[in-house]
């Protein structure tokens, strides 16, 4: 393999677009990006992605003029820097950063300072004038590099500087002096040859190929696949590696470091937002060792703090920083999180992305953004992960509960948590696998807990500020997070927290509240949210510019009123078999299909069909002209039957049958694959006297409902579960022969629609046959996925996980359509069917409705409508839109 695999920042053909994003990550180009628009960025360069792919396709070997080009480029950096790497006197030190297309934070690993050794240290020592910072650095270096490419962990460092502090009664880190330093550095090294079985590596090239080779292990690190896994990012992305002449936060207290949002990324309020750390360096700000100062004086004011601001500490810098921020926010069009150090007065960019925020924030940002003109209505709509939508469902703290606040930390991730509290991410996992509802409680967190926290209500942390791991990470996750509450003693060992007095043990209820950052004891009841005015626009725009419609799947008045308050503008299925479930239908039920004459039967139809009518007629009143879409019965008969022997007593006396009959009858009845078995159409081919009665009660309620309301409901009927025309035509005929006597009977014209679900391959396939006789398809994807992949969708919950692992699903086919095949099955039936009738009215039924990359499928295949559960109607208004953005952006092109 030859060709150009390092490139320097500075470089001209360099800039963001999309593919320079996946060949340099999104760290790298980000920083070549800012260093075209003139900002002040450490000189560097970046090794390309393809390096980190070639390496796992090669057996971990790199292609051979690879080690030339980086020398070559590091030489650069030493012209424009005017220090050399290695050298003793003035040594060019540098960080190796890792990057990958899409920002994972914290997952890969960076090591700073590197090039420092016994030598060049004092040539730092000298450079800088300043021994005690050299010294500092050199102790830094020493445990980043042992961590991440030695892999001897951190907490032996750590223990060693508390030694240190201890036999010097020193409290804090800055109060340790040069001699300190230098003691530390010895032990150190002790550490590592005990550890490592060698020296720590003094020679500077050969640290440097240490650190890129971890960065590419990084990669591939437990931590970092399970990022990837939860997130989509595929494997092959690869990350890039940044190599960047250092500047230093640690040098001083004209110097500094910190993290600044362009807008908070909480609330998504327009205003700057950030921490930093005077005389600290890179992670200290994210680590929470020690509690960071904000940067405006406002958000100062708001939480109360006493230490300065950094525009009251650094007016001039602020300044400039506020500057570049506004720079970069309007040359990328979004809000952005910002990496930024000062060293000896002087400003330097480090990094900036994208920031991540919260659903509130990223509603608010972008109707803000549309209203400053910095971006366009159809631009803000993409910008939504609709899934996130979900967030905003959140629950918050019922106000007029009484509550007992134990201490208060900061507001770091919105909603309100109940659960009981435990102090590992391990315990966390295993408690809420057995069903418990769990908090973690930690000092900090790191990334090995992103599974904890995952499998927790919410997090709650005694250090670290709004930028800390688990502030970031929450709000990620949508969970409801609390951190720096600096009240909090824990004590891992004996697994339990101290505030004040109060004693709380692991295993006690508590809550937080993730919006106001308190913590009380016990549980609060919790009441649902409200739309913020933001969320109402978003949706606004959404539906001005989709052209799906979208329904939902509801029978109960419970769902319909859920449904109409997120505006379904109709119901997509109607699954009338749930309705005959209620405890004073079913012995009806039952003896319908036990029965053993026709008479018997239609004597228990015609006790169920009263209350039919009247469950139709609630639907149609509630949702007046809108269609709505009633599936008759599709159900195996077997899982309505009694199997306990007082349910069978019960039947007996109600219907007369004697207990031994009944018995017999349900033994029958059993079958050994039911999904496939006698359900759907194959009821009513067999007791056409089920449907019969079914559309005489939707007929009687379509007349009913006229004559109370005076309009006639927007009906539909669907048969489900076809296979073959004749079915179809058999059954459209029973229909309409009841609507015919129901008309003749009452003197009133009924319309409605005949339509059918397409949910096996062969009336997909025969879709031009089936669609003669039915004037709209809805696809049952559900089905249509488990008869398509022969996978039933009740046992695959055993594999598909390792089906995932492995990679041969993408993702769980229940959960996202599998547009290659049983979306191209879709598109074959819907091209086939529009042939025959091109007006043909065709739409979603299936789970998939509701998720938001399938529902961009079907807008392009031109359906009329989705539908799905009530609270998915957000989500899919919004990917409905979304489809339609980029259908226009693809006929631009
Ligand atoms: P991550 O992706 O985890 O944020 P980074 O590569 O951004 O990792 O680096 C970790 C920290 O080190 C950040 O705070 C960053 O600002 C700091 N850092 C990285 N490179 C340098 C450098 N050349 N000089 C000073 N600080 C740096
Ligand atoms: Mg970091
Ligand atoms: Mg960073």
């Amino acid at each position: 393999m030859v060709g150009k695999f390092v490139y320097s920042f500075s470089e001209k053909n360099i800039d963001g677009d999309a593919s320079m994003r996946d060949l340099l990550g999104g760290k790298g180009a980000n920083l070549a990006e800012m260093c075209h628009l003139g900002l002040p960025v450490p000189p560097g360069f970046t090794i390309s992605t393809e390096i980190c792919r070639y390496y796992y396709a090669n057996n971990k070997n790199l292609p051979n003029n690879f080690h030339s080009e980086v020398k070559s480029a590091l030489h650069k950096v030493e012209k424009i820097i005017g220090k050399k790497f290695g050298d003793h006197n003035n040594p060019l030190l540098v960080s190796v950063r890792s990057g990958a297309r899409s920002s994972m934070p914290g997952m890969m690993d960076t090591v700073l300072n590197l090039g420092l050794n016994d030598d060049t240290v004092i040539g730092l020592a000298k450079y800088a004038n300043n021994e005690r910072f050299a010294y500092d650095t050199y102790r830094r270096f020493i445990q980043m590099y042992s961590d991440v490419v030695l892999g001897i962990e951190h907490y032996h460092f750590e223990e060693c500087i508390s030694d240190i502090k201890q036999e010097n009664d020193i409290e804090l880190d800055t109060e340790l002096t040069v001699y300190h330093l230098k003691d530390l550095v010895g032990r150190f090294k002790e550490i590592v040859r005990s550890k490592h079985g060698k020296a720590f590596p003094q020679d500077s090239e050969e640290q440097l190929w240490g650190a890129i080779f971890a960065v590419f292990e990084s990669w591939m690190s437990h931590r970092a696949i399970v990022y990837r896994k939860m997130n989509s990012i595929p494997e092959n992305w690869g990350t890039a590696v940044n190599i960047q002449s250092m500047v230093f936060g640690n040098s001083g207290d004209a110097s500094a470091t910190g993290v600044l949002f362009t807008r908070n990324p909480s609330t998504g309020e327009n205003k700057i937002y950030g921490e930093y750390l005077i005389n600290a360096q890179g992670e200290d700000v994210v680590a929470g060792i020690r509690t960071p100062q904000v940067i405006t004086t406002s958000h100062k004011k708001e939480l109360e703090l006493t230490t300065p601001s950094m525009e009251e500490s650094m007016p001039h810098l602020s300044k400039e920083l506020f500057a570049v921020a506004t720079k970069l926010e309007k040359h990328y069009k979004d809000m952005q999180d910002i990496e930024f150090t000062i060293e000896n007065s002087k400003l330097w960019m480090l990094q900036t992305r994208s920031g991540k925020r919260t659903t509130q924030a990223a509603l608010r940002i972008a109707v803000e953004m549309v209203e400053e003109k910095m971006i366009t209505k159809e631009e803000a709509l993409l910008r939504i992960e609709p899934e996130s939508l979900n967030q905003l469902l959140h629950p918050y703290l019922d106000k007029n509960f009484k509550k007992q606040v134990i201490t208060k930390g900061l507001p770091a991730s919105p909603g309100a948590a109940s659960g009981i509290v435990v102090f590992s991410a391990a315990e966390a996992e295993r408690l809420s696998g057995l069903g418990e509802k769990v908090l973690l409680v930690r000092v900090e967190t790191s990334p090995e807990d992103i599974h904890g926290m995952y499998a927790s209500e919410g997090i709650l942390t005694s250090k670290g500020g709004m930028t800390s791991h688990a502030a970031v990470v929450a709000r990620g996750m949508g969970k409801p997070c609390v951190v720096g509450a600096g009240s909090i003693k824990i004590d891992y060992d004996i697994q339990l927290m101290r505030v004040g007095d109060v004693e709380i043990k692991g295993g006690t209820h508590i809550t937080i509240d993730g919006e106001s950052g308190e913590v009380i004891l016990g549980y609060v009841p919790t009441k649902s949210p409200e739309f913020s005015t933001y969320f109402i626009r978003v949706m606004e725009w959404a539906d001005q510019i989709k052209s799906l419609t979208i329904r939902t799947n509801a029978e109960t008045k419970h769902d319909i009123e859920a449904a109409l308050g997120f505006n379904a503008e109709g119901i997509g299925l109607c699954r009338t078999e749930h309705m005959f479930f209620e405890p004073d239908r079913i012995v009806h039920v039952r003896n319908m299909i036990i029965a053993q004459t026709l008479q018997e039967r239609e004597k228990a139809l015609a006790k169920i069909l009263p209350t039919q009518r009247s469950d139709f007629q609630m639907i149609f009143e509630l949702m007046k002209d809108r269609p709505v879409n009633i599936r008759l019965l599709d159900m195996p008969l077997h899982e309505f039957l009694p199997y306990k022997d007082e349910e069978m007593q019960i039947l007996s006396k109600a219907s007369g049958i004697d207990l031994n009959t009944i018995k017999h009858r349900c033994k029958q009845l059993h079958e050994v694959n039911p999904m496939l078995g006698h359900r759907g159409a194959r009821i009513a081919i067999t007791y056409p006297e089920i449907y019969e009665m079914q559309s005489k009660a939707i007929f009687e309620a379509m007349i009913s409902t006229l004559k109370k309301l005076n309009f006639m409901p927007n009906v539909e009927i669907m048969v489900p579960l076809i296979a073959t025309e004749n079915e179809m035509k058999i059954l459209r005929t029973l229909v309409e022969r009841v609507a015919q006597a129901v008309m003749s009977e009452s003197g009133v014209v009924l319309n409605f629609k005949i339509g059918t679900m397409i949910e096996l391959p062969r009336a997909a396939l025969l879709s031009h046959k089936i669609a003669e006789n039915a004037e709209y398809f809805s696809y049952g994807t559900n089905d249509l996925s488990q008869t398509t992949f022969g996978l039933s969708r009740d046992d695959s919950s055993a594999f598909i996980p390792e089906y995932i692992e492995k990679g041969i699903f993408a993702k769980d086919p229940f959960v996202e359509l599998d547009v290659e095949g049983v979306g191209e099955l879709i598109k074959i039936s819907a091209e086939r069917a529009r042939k025959v009738k091109p007006t043909i009215k065709l739409g979603i039924c299936g789970e998939h409705g509701g998720h938001p990359a399938s529902v961009r499928f079907f807008n392009s295949l031109g359906f009329d409508y989705v539908s799905c559960s009530p609270y998915r109607i957000p989500i899919a208004r919004l990917a409905a839109a979304q489809g339609s953005v980029m259908s226009k952006m693809k006929e631009q092109v």
